[in-house]
């Protein structure tokens, strides 16, 4: 069995308590590779080795475009290490290994993007009032930022945070879910690869419940951004709150896709298939409510069950599968949970359902894919975030109720709108409470445009040039003869 260690300072070291955690392959439920399970020890470790790469190593004396060098070379070995780095997280994470290659071919796009940005982050000279003064503005970065990701996507969502806040000249202590650490630290060998100085980017694991508050309260973190569930966001928002620390959250979502009678039909079903199919619901951005015109409710159904019965549970190695099992035992049962829950509040399901039983050891942790019709907007399967292929339909009478149904959330992460009405594909989106709108397509991100939350899916943007600013403070000097 695989066994890693942690990259602290840049040395290879063993969690201070010689504990591991297993890391489980929910294909057949068998513990593949070892994990150090960090302690308080370690991240001391792992910050202070940040702090002192960002105060006196070698990366503080880096110009930008040597900075931007490495950021590349990094890019670079990334390309080189696609089918590596892509295996382990379908091991880890069991999301199909045709959707995690593609991530890990397009991740080194971030290196390349923002290792071009970082010598071009100009100040500014500003006019005053005062006479015989002088003041201008220069872009800092923070110091050392913790960097948290989820299970569902680690290295996509780490470069998503690491290639910005390199850029800047920060370091980084990353610490990726425990249930899915293992891309992270074989990534961490390409950091070493490409030359960094140690300590400039660490890659601790453990916990989040053990380890996650020491990193958070840190007095040498100065900034932290993270991607996980509200609930840990929240945590974090509290603990970064007391010392003001900046924070980039990105949270979950209760996404809507909203399908008007005048869309073409086939590309919106195709569309809403995806959304909610592609990593078995496992998206911070699922389209998990659906919201279809009553003019073509009976047609528009039709075509989604049409797809969603042709999906083939499976290997998430196979190219024949489209869905893989979920990620952990846990998600497992909180899935059937609210799939129980959607029949005793009176949805109708037209496809899946909860599971038979619990999975025999050696078993994936499928879960079939599951239509409920007959939703109105007040259940919990339309409110609350299921994070499994789960849709709920909810039918509409006209424009203005769809937009009040789609609003009507916690959530803003994101909407898809489905209509060939180019007046409804214009005003639409300023309407929706939503970071991201799509507009007859769904779930395309890109290294160069903006990502991020409204309401409870989160504060602060990734990528783009939204995203560098995330990494940096603004300081205002004068001058004075
Ligand atoms: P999670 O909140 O349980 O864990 C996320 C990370 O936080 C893990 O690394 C975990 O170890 C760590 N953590 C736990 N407690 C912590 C604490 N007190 N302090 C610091 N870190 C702590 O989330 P998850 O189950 O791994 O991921 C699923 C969630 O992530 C979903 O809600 C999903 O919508 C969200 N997500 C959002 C995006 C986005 O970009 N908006 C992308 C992917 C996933």
């Amino acid at each position: 069995m695989a066994k890693y260690e942690m990259l602290i300072g840049g040395e290879w070291v063993a969690p201070v308590s010689g504990n591991y955690i297993e890391s489980i392959n929910p294909y057949n439920q068998e513990p593949w590779a070892q994990i150090p399970r960090a302690g308080l020890e370690d991240v001391e470790a792992a910050v202070r080795a940040a702090y002192e790469a960002y105060t006196s190593g070698p990366w503080s004396n880096m110009t930008p475009t040597q900075r931007g060098a490495l950021l590349r070379r990094l890019g670079d070995l990334i390309a080189e290490n696609v089918e590596e780095l892509a295996k382990i997280e379908t091991r880890d994470n069991g999301k199909l290994y045709a959707e995690m290659s593609a991530q890990v071919r397009y991740m080194p796009e971030w290196f390349y993007y923002f290792g071009g940005l970082a010598d071009k982050l100009e100040g500014m000279v500003h006019p005053t009032d005062k006479a015989d003064m002088f003041n201008y503005s220069r872009y800092e970065p923070y110091g050392v930022v913790a960097a948290i990701t989820a299970w569902n996507s680690p290295l996509l969502l780490a470069a998503y945070k690491l290639a910005p806040a390199l850029a800047a000249g920060n370091t980084v202590v990353l610490k990726p879910s425990e249930h899915a650490s293992c891309s992270s630290l074989q990534f961490a060998r390409l950091v070493e690869q490409a030359g960094f100085p140690p300590g400039v980017i660490n890659v601790i694991t453990g916990y989040g419940s053990e380890i996650g508050d020491d990193l958070t309260g840190h007095p040498l973190v100065s900034k932290i951004s993270f991607t996980g569930s509200e609930a840990t966001g929240r945590r974090i928002h509290e603990i970064a709150g007391w010392d003001f620390k900046s924070t980039t959250l990105e949270l979950g979502g209760k996404s809507p896709n909203i399908v008007f009678a005048d869309a073409d039909l086939d590309q919106a079903a195709n569309g809403v298939i995806a959304g909610i199919l592609a990593a078995s619901g496992q998206t911070c951005v699922a389209g998990s409510r659906l919201l279809v015109d009553e003019a073509v409710y009976d047609e528009f159904l039709e075509r989604v069950l049409a797809i969603a019965k042709g999906a083939k549970l499976g290997d998430p190695m196979s190219p024949e599968t489209n869905v893989g099992p979920v990620a952990t035992r846990e998600q497992y049962d909180k899935v059937n949970g609210y799939l129980e829950t959607a029949l005793s509040e009176g949805a109708e399901c037209i496809l899946g359902g909860p599971s038979d039983g619990p999975p025999e050891p050696g078993q994936g942790l499928f879960i079939r894919p599951t239509i409920f019709t007959n939703v109105s907007n007040d259940m919990r399967i339309a409110r609350e975030e299921i994070f499994g292929p789960v849709l709920a339909v909810i039918r509409f009478r006209d424009e203005e109720e769809a937009i009040r149904i789609a609003n009507d959330t916690r959530y803003g992460l994101a909407a898809g709108i489905w209509s060939r009405d180019i007046r409804r594909c214009m005003e639409l989106p300023a309407k929706l409470q939503a970071g991201t709108v799509w507009v007859n397509t769904y779930r395309v991100v890109s290294y160069m445009t903006p990502f991020g939350g409204y309401k409870a899916s989160g504060s602060g943007k990734e990528n783009g040039m939204e995203a560098i600013k995330q990494y940096l403070q603004l300081k205002s000097v004068w001058l004075s003869t």
